[in-house]
């Protein structure tokens, strides 16, 4: 850019100056103006005026829009005036600085096609002629007058400008003042330029002010109805949009962002209060340095909130038919599950809105309750995520932390949708039951919101903040233990058991699922890899001790790495995995059957316990010896069992007479009772029945049943009370070949949940006290018992 100062030289050259054709602007004699040139032939004369003393001729045009002025299209008055300063612009754009000088009539027009030339003859500015000092000062001051109403519409017009205006009192310089300042159309200045006569020139300015003023007015009431009629938001987002633009063109990049994230919050399209808020956030942003750390937390914060599924919901029709397919082809068995669940997806279909149906897949691990839970996603076209609660000890662990905090993330219900991409996902918690609380808050009553359908649609995370709606979400919570689960929380769902798996039905589970899954994971063909049928039986047997079927997915998922190794490297084309060469490829046998009492014993009974891995058979030992009364507990029962063990002992001196027992045993003996160590049983008491069978047995001397297995809890009156896991520890003793399972009365309904395998191979006796437990177990005339499952109406006898 090149500036150049006006020369001192003031030659005037004769009456012929330079000239420039003014479009849309009039110069006045003493004014002190500023515009911009373009055209070249303007450029170019403003150049050879500065050379030849600075002085040009500024000449308006009738219409703006002549490119290339004749005589004819000029004005015939104009204004002598002296260049001040130039200023070059890029694009060849020219900004000059004027003084007007004098007003002089235009004679001729020279146009060299490179430069305007004008000849001029010299005017006066004004005429000298005498006015009506009255009516000047009328004129005067509705000038004044028009002038102050005018001013109200240009707030940012010097006060000094209008001070000086309202207390002028010569009305050559009130003309000035006001003409100068005010931006009237270019004619009407025109025609102020060239009237001569004060009076005149004052009346003429009244009329256009007053015409200007009146329009202004008009303005000013039309923009007030349109202000009203955009609505608030509108005139926001357009405000913001003005700012943008003008930013860009600043070229101010940081601007930039804050204006996407503004963009952003907008098409979020959130309640007003919520996005103000969002929007105060961005705003901040705004007037941080971009690089401190806090602006890194809000814009992270700001991320985190704009990345969340609002109001994306996955629209899909639940068809029944394709539903039941669903279920089926993801899994063997359950069919009592799958038909509360079609049951569960039948209400949904007919009510898309209902709220508040909470299942609880309740079961133990490996079991297929994650593998349900995907199932129901697929079937209700939901996205799906898993939110995992075992261990989760901290309110903040749900609910997330402040975004203040080092480090502050949202919760894992947040962090579970932006996973799912969508508002209304089907999420699972899972193991709700091992959910802990201690004094870091009480995660369950965070949890107890989420489900609750009248306070989850508006679900507020610490450090989203706004709250979110998550009614539109679908729950399903699994447990391994109902009974840990807290009580306000089992309220809300709706409990679904799904109960361990039979040999048999894990058989199935392997050929149908697993090894097809576990092929194609492996990248491996049917015909690659083969599996025996017995070497499936043999890694059920020996290789898993589970109620669900998660060891048994490993196993096969290990026979197939190593068969995939044997492919790839060449070794084999294909392998077949026998049940006589397992050992080779799973190492040693894991597990060995459940250790059973294999022959009438005294003081050894069969109990059965249910643990987290499913039911199992857990013999019980009593030994009496010589002593002073004591009772000693070992193996895995733990504490619980020491009360069992004294109201056994209770018990026994009651009934002591029946059994031929010395009823000062408990003081002239010791008594120890050991449960072998193995899975540690979550029931403590109901190894009631077993304990005090194991303890008469060892006292009077009689054998116990070893084909006879025992589950229930006493009371001191000898009393047989309820138990759980009956459905587990049946299976169990079906396992070990058990002929008889006594039983406590009041379980007998819950033997519908029992398969019908155990059903059709075990006898079940049903006890109300123990005396008829003791009966069932105990061999009063030793014989000699052939060991294994009895014939159907031998232990029916024994039943009865
Ligand atoms: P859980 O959630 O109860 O611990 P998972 O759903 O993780 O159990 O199940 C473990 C594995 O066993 C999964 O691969 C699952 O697909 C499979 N599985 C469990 N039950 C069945 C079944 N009835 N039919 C087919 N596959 C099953």
């Amino acid at each position: 850019m090149e500036q150049t100062r006006k020369s001192d030289k003031n030659t005037d050259n004769g009456n012929i100056f330079y000239a420039v054709a003014m479009r849309g602007l009039v110069a006045f004699p003493k004014m002190v103006m500023h515009f911009d040139v373009a055209r070249q032939k303007s450029v170019d004369s403003i150049e050879m005026a500065l050379k030849e003393g600075g002085k040009l001729f500024l000449v308006t045009q009738h219409e703006t829009y002549v490119e290339n002025p004749k005589a004819t299209d000029v004005y015939k008055v104009g204004v002598v005036a002296e260049i001040k300063q130039v200023l070059k612009l890029p694009d060849n754009i020219m900004k000059v600085l004027v003084e007007g000088v004098y007003k002089a009539s235009l004679i001729r027009l020279i146009d060299d096609g490179e430069t305007l030339k004008a000849e001029v003859k010299r005017m006066p500015t004004y005429s000298r002629a005498k006015v009506d000092e009255v009516e000047t000062e009328a004129l005067m001051r509705s000038v004044k007058d028009v002038f102050e109403r005018y001013s109200q519409y240009f707030p940012k017009m010097p006060k000094e400008l209008l001070t000086s205006v309202m207390t002028q009192d010569d009305p050559y310089k009130l003309f000035e003042a006001v003409t100068f300042n005010c931006n009237l159309n270019y004619r009407d200045k025109q025609t102020l330029l060239e009237e001569t006569n004060i009076l005149n020139k004052l009346s003429v300015l009244f009329a256009c002010l007053s015409s200007e003023v009146e329009i202004l007015e008009l303005e000013n009431l039309i923009n007030e109805q349109t202000k009203n009629s955009i609505d608030k938001g509108q005139k926001e987002y357009y405000l913001r949009e003005q700012m943008r633009i003008i930013q860009e063109q600043l070229g101010e990049d940081d601007g930039d962002e804050v204006f996407e994230y503004i963009n952003d919050i907008y098409s979020l399209k959130l309640d007003k209060k919520n996005t103000e808020k969002l929007l105060k956030e961005a705003d901040k942003l705004g007037k941080l340095p971009p690089s401190s750390q806090e602006a890194f937390v809000i814009k992270n914060y700001l991320d985190t909130v704009l990345d969340l599924p609002w109001n994306k919901y996955t629209k899909a029709k639940i068809s029944m038919d394709k539903a039941e397919d669903i279920l089926e082809k993801d899994h063997y068995g359950l069919k009592k599950v799958k038909e509360r669940i079609l049951e569960f997806l039948a209400v949904h279909m007919l009510n898309p809105e209902i709220k508040g149906q909470i299942i609880c897949l309740a079961g133990p691990p490996g079991i297929g309750k994650t593998s349900i839970a995907k199932s129901i996603a697929k079937a209700m076209g939901r996205k799906y995520a898993r939110v995992s609660l075992g261990g989760v000890r901290d309110e903040a662990d749900i609910r997330g932390h402040r975004k203040t905090y080092v480090g502050a993330m949202p919760g894992r219900i947040i962090t579970a949708l932006q996973q799912a991409g969508s508002a209304n996902p089907l999420i699972l918690f899972d193991e709700i039951d091992k959910l802990c609380s201690d004094i870091k808050g009480d995660p369950s009553s965070a949890m107890l919101e989420v489900l609750d359908s009248e306070q989850n649609n508006a679900f507020r995370d610490h450090f989203i903040e706004v709250p979110f709606d998550l009614s539109k979400c679908v729950f399903i919570t699994t447990a391994n233990n109902v009974s840990a689960i807290p009580a306000p929380l089992l309220d809300r769902m709706e409990l679904i058991e799904l109960p361990s798996y039979t040999a048999e039905e894990k058989f199935h589970i392997a050929k149908e699922h697993l090894v097809p899954k576990q092929l194609k994971e492996h990248g491996l063909k049917g015909t690659q890899l083969k599996i025996e049928d017995a070497a499936i039986h043999d890694i059920i047997q020996y290789y898993t001790k589970e109620a669900g079927v998660r060891t048994l997915e490993r196993s096969i998922a290990s026979l197939c790495r190593k068969a995939a190794k044997k492919i790839a490297s060449g070794d084999a084309k294909r392998v077949t995995v026998k049940a006589k060469e397992l050992q080779d490829w799973l190492g040693v046998k894991k597990y060995l059957p459940d250790l059973l009492s294999q022959k009438d014993q005294v003081g050894v009974v069969n109990g059965l316990a249910w643990t987290s891995v499913g039911g199992v058979l857990m013999p019980l030992e009593v030994i009496v010896l010589k002593g002073t009364g004591k009772i000693e507990v070992t193996g895995s029962l733990g504490d619980v069992m020491k009360e069992s063990a004294k109201i056994a002992v209770s018990y026994v001196r009651s009934v002591a007479d029946k059994y031929g027992i010395d009823p000062d045993f408990y003081k002239n003996n010791d008594i120890h009772i050991h449960a072998p160590e193995g899975a540690v049983p979550k029931d403590g008491p109901s190894a009631g029945v077993t304990m005090t069978t194991a303890l008469v047995s060892a006292l009077s001397g009689m054998p116990v049943r070893a084909d006879v297995a025992m589950t229930g809890e006493i009371t001191l009156h000898g009393r047989v009370l309820p138990i759980g896991g009956l459905r587990e520890k049946t299976m169990a003793a079906y396992k070990a070949e058990i002929g008889t399972v006594i039983i406590p009365v009041a379980n007998k309904p819950d033997l519908e949940e029992v398969d019908d395998v155990v059903k059709n191979a075990i006898e079940f006796v049903y006890a109300d006290d123990l005396a008829k437990v003791l009966d069932t177990a105990l061999i009063k005339q030793p014989v000699k018992r052939r060991r294994g499952r009895p014939a159907k109406n031998a232990s029916a006898a024994v039943a009865n």
